[in-house]
């Protein structure tokens, strides 16, 4: 398989060299040549997850020197439970993908870069230093996914006040190779300087500086086997194919499902959920698609004004009219977050965080316009992550899930660090 870049004009690559590169020479993204299909049937014997990501991502893996240890590796990343919960009698089901070592979806794509990652390093390789801004659940997820593996270590920047108090905890809480600053700004502030590091020449080349961001090719192929393996569950329970329903910001999660439709798997229309950030919902409304910065709401996991792969999605869709194709988006300000969070804890008695509400509200929305399709909604985090929104809205507390539960016992440090590239780099060239 050959990966290629949105922007066209770098070399074309296989998957370890779109893996080692991270962004294209270009600045575009790395997006396989071609979309393989898959024949259902060769799926439907897998018993777990594991087992339908090593057959759904082998043609990915095609050519690369990682294709003999694709087994391996989906063993290793993917080995985490993924239940399927019926939210409404035979036409609903929520795909709670928490269930991870920090109790967030990115768990699954952080695993699977690390273990990729991990088995591209030469022994004599220099320790390589991972660096990431977070606006709360991604530094985790990487940080986990990296604790403990020689030859890496993790530098996590996060702003300072700006995330939930478990998170906070949950962020410093790591140690060993893990080092967690609190940055005396905002994301944007954090992405910046990484931005900054990254560019820096004799920075990035003295701390052999990685990213792990989610443009990276490695976080996005591991997503598309949750939606096959959830897909082709519901089919046997209603047969037919399922809506889905995805908590969207940057959009990686969201392109995951809609390249699994695109594959060939039983999915129907996708729905892109966004907090009050209205780029997307914009778009598939008619408008031109018009990035901005995010503003802050309640699902400040999807604070995105911008969503960094809808320039893949794009790409894919280049020869047809990406505002057909059975995708759309719709908005949900913190009021209807607020709401949302309130009835299913009224209803069905449990508690969700505020990004899969936005999701759940966009299915109480397709139903009040009547639409009786079979649904599949995405849920993104554990409540217990955010119980800084959750827990006033459904009047108790929501009790961490065991992972995240251990890792809150753990003492924990960050650091502070001024919003500066100087900063940042004294910092870095301190680290042992
Ligand atoms: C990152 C995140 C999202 C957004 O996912 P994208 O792939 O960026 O669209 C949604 N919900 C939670 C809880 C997240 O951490």
């Amino acid at each position: 398989m050959n990966y290629r870049s949105t922007v066209g004009h770098a070399p074309a690559t296989d998957l370890a060299g779109a893996l080692r590169a991270g962004l294209a020479p270009d600045g575009g993204l790395y997006v396989p040549d071609h979309l393989p299909s898959i024949a259902v049937e060769t799926l439907a014997d897998s018993t777990d997850l594991s087992e339908t990501a090593t057959t759904l991502l082998a043609p990915f893996f095609l050519g690369s020197e990682l294709e003999d240890q694709l087994p391996e590796i989906c063993r290793e990343a993917l080995d985490l439970p993924l239940p399927l919960v019926e939210f409404e009698p035979g036409r609903a089901w929520i795909l709670e993908l928490f269930h991870g070592p920090t109790a967030a979806f990115k768990d699954f794509a952080a695993r699977f870069l690390a273990a990729c990652m991990a088995r591209l390093r030469a022994e004599s390789d220099p320790a390589q230093t991972v660096l990431v801004a977070t606006s709360g659940d991604t530094g985790g997820a990487v940080a986990a996914a990296f604790h403990r593996r020689p030859g890496f270590r993790v530098v996590i920047l996060y702003p300072d006040g700006k995330v939930s108090a478990r998170q906070a905890h949950q962020l410093g809480a790591f140690g060993d190779n893990v080092h967690t600053y609190r940055v005396k700004g905002n994301f944007d502030d954090c992405q910046r300087l990484v931005k900054h590091a990254l560019n820096d020449q004799d920075l990035a080349h003295k701390m052999a500086l990685t990213s792990a961001n989610s443009i990276s090719i490695g976080r996005l192929l591991p997503q598309i086997s949750y939606y096959a393996h959830a897909s082709i569950a519901l089919q046997v329970k209603c047969h037919e194919k399922v809506d889905v329903i995805v908590p969207t910001g940057n959009l990686g999660n969201a392109l995951a499902c809609i390249l699994a439709r695109e594959m060939g798997l039983p999915i129907g229309e996708i729905v892109l959920a966004t907090n009050a950030n209205p780029t997307l919902e914009e778009y598939f409304s008619g408008r031109d698609y018009r990035g901005r910065a995010g503003i802050e709401t309640l699902a400040n996991a999807m604070d995105v004004g911008d969503p960094s792969n809808f320039e893949r999605l794009a790409w894919f869709y280049r020869d047809r009219d990406l505002r057909s194709a059975g995708i759309s988006a719709i908005s949900v300000d913190d009021d209807a977050i607020g709401h949302c969070i309130r009835r299913v804890y009224a209803q069905s008695d449990m508690a969700i965080c505020p990004h899969t509400a936005c999701a759940i509200e966009a299915l109480y929305h397709r139903r009040q316009a009547g639409n009786d399709n079979p649904h599949l909604v995405a849920a993104t985090a554990h409540p217990a992550k955010f119980e800084n929104v959750v827990e006033p809205l459904v009047g108790r507390t929501v009790v961490p899930p065991p992972a995240l539960d251990e890792l809150l016992q753990r003492p924990s440090r960050a650091t502070e660090l001024a919003p500066s590239f100087q900063s940042l780099g004294t910092a870095l060239l301190a680290l042992d």
